[in-house]
């Protein structure tokens, strides 16, 4: 089956999924006030696969079908250069501002497919084999896949070593006839009330003594036992003038319980292998996945960039301190467009043939997005002020007692109408203040784990040596 379009999206999200919102159990998401926004700007992100597609489409290496781009297992430079297309117009479509679009997933399984080798170290052969078969029905089924790999917090001091006694983590109860049985809670899964299916793999490493936590599998979101508590909702209306941004990019997270799940033996990936589930995402993971997020982040810091210069020229603020706020912005988005061209630039070979870009830039860039990324809201802030809150509503604007009013006191200057104006103060504050804001605010702090955690392991993992020899000649030289 070639690509999917939004409307099949739809049509496929009505099954048994066990999902919860507010005070309810959610019979059809898409419909549900609380995802239609969200299902249908998905849905659009489906459509434009097909709308752009040759920057998002390619043919499936063995069919030939039309497949989205980000299911490429890349085998050049310029795959990954041709890759870098498709998933920049996905990331333009939602300005970023939707963290979990399909393409991040689909990244993450070509990876593990390319790199089969990886996943087949420590007797785990046919585990790394039926994921490459899963990763076939990925991509040609254009299956939209959620993920969960972080463990409950209950006690921080233990839970990241957990004990054999821990029974919250997700962990494998006993074997079946047809697989495996797991049992316990993971967060977050975002997208889930869109996804077809939902996938875990290994994130954070488990002790050696972990085995039963050590599971990794894929199974659709209507499996018996799987139960989704979504945080509230953060849509707002699905008028575009009032919320352009939370009228359809609320992509949800959920807290996950797996009560006694049954996983099919051939979407088992690691079952009970501590070994290899502590090394696949020390490996191709994140120089693969990080192109994808890294795109994204980038776009995002350009628009951020682009929104606050139209405010600025809006009301015509030319200080000294608006013109430092975008200039810091702008050194953001550079930086980061810069370090994702250094990384793809030098990509080179992971094995299997398969080319994924230079980790360290990308590295650096994932460790600071969580700093930037808040820094961008606060200069949206300082340069919206009082202005962000003088906003008329759409039903507002269309009265024709007030709208006379409207157009003569709220228009901005050099010309600028008071339509104008409110649409973009209006985006400013859906993208740096609303609910939605706020929720992805801490999504960017968040969701490649802490920038603080993430600052500590990059320098542990960085080659030191030449920075060290700058020093070593001061302190070795000659005294007279
Ligand atoms: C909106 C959102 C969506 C998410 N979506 C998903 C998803 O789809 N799938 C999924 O699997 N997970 C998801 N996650 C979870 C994500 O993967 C992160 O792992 C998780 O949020 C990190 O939480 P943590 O408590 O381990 O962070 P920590 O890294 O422990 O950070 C917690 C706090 O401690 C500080 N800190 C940590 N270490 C240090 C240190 N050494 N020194 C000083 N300060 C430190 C940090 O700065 C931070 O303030 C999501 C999270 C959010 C918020």
């Amino acid at each position: 089956m070639p690509a999917r379009t939004g409307a099949e999206l739809l049509r496929g999200l009505k099954d048994d999924r066990q999902i919860w919102v507010g005070n309810e159990k959610v019979t059809d998401v898409v419909s549900h006030p609380a995802f239609s926004g969200a299902a249908k700007g998905l849905a659009a992100v489906f459509d434009l696969q097909w709308d752009a597609s040759d920057d998002c489409l390619f043919p499936d290496p063995e069919t030939g079908e039309l497949i989205n781009v980000s299911h490429m297992i890349p085998r050049s430079p310029e795959d990954v250069k041709r890759r870098h297309r498709g998933l920049r117009r996905i990331a333009e479509h939602t300005v970023g501002v939707m963290g979990r679009t399909p393409d991040y997933m689909n990244v993450t399984y070509a990876g593990f497919a390319g790199c089969a080798h990886e996943w087949a170290e420590y007797g785990n052969e046919a585990g790394a084999a039926r994921q490459v078969e899963y990763q076939k029905y990925l991509r040609r089924n254009d299956i939209c896949l959620t993920h969960t790999l972080i463990h409950p917090t209950i006690d921080k001091a233990k839970d990241e070593i957990p004990g054999q006694e821990n029974d919250v983590i997700l962990r494998k109860v006993c074997d079946t006839e047809h697989g495996i049985i797991v049992r316990g809670a993971r967060i977050l899964a975002t997208l889930a009330p869109f996804a077809d299916e939902l996938a875990v793999y290994p994130a954070r490493p488990l002790p050696d003594d972990g085995d039963k936590f050590a599971v990794s599998f894929c199974i659709p979101m209507a499996t018996p036992g799987l139960k989704f508590l979504c945080r509230d909702s953060v849509a707002g209306t699905d008028n575009v003038f009032d919320h352009p941004l939370s009228s359809r990019f609320d992509e949800q997270d959920a807290f996950l319980i797996f009560d006694d799940v049954e996983v099919p033996r051939d979407r088992v990936f690691i079952d009970a292998n501590v070994k290899v589930y502590n090394q696949t995402n020390t490996r191709s993971w994140h120089s693969n996945v990080m192109q994808q997020t890294m795109i994204r982040a980038t776009t995002k810091l350009e628009f951020a960039w682009g929104l606050a210069t139209a405010l600025a020229e809006a009301i015509n603020d030319k200080s000294a301190a608006a013109q430092q706020m975008l200039g810091e912005l702008w050194c953001y988005a550079e930086l980061a467009r810069s370090a994702v061209q250094a990384a793809e630039d030098h990509c080179s070979e992971w094995g299997n043939g398969v080319w994924f870009p230079d980790g360290p830039p990308l590295m650096a860039l994932k460790a600071m997005m969580p700093f930037w990324m808040p820094r961008a809201n606060e200069i949206i802030k300082l340069l919206g002020s009082h202005n962000l809150l003088a906003t008329p509503t759409w039903r507002m604007m269309r009265d024709p007692e007030l709208r006379p009013f409207i157009d003569k006191y709220m228009h901005g200057a050099n010309e600028t109408s008071a339509e104008r104006r409110i649409r973009l103060f209006r985006l400013a504050w859906d993208y740096a203040g609303t609910a939605l804001a706020s929720r992805v605010e801490l999504y960017e702090r968040f969701y490649l784990t802490s920038g603080a955690r993430n600052q500590q392991r990059a320098q542990t993992l960085a080659k030191r040596d030449s920075a060290l020899a700058l020093v070593e000649r001061f302190l070795t030289e000659p005294v007279d």
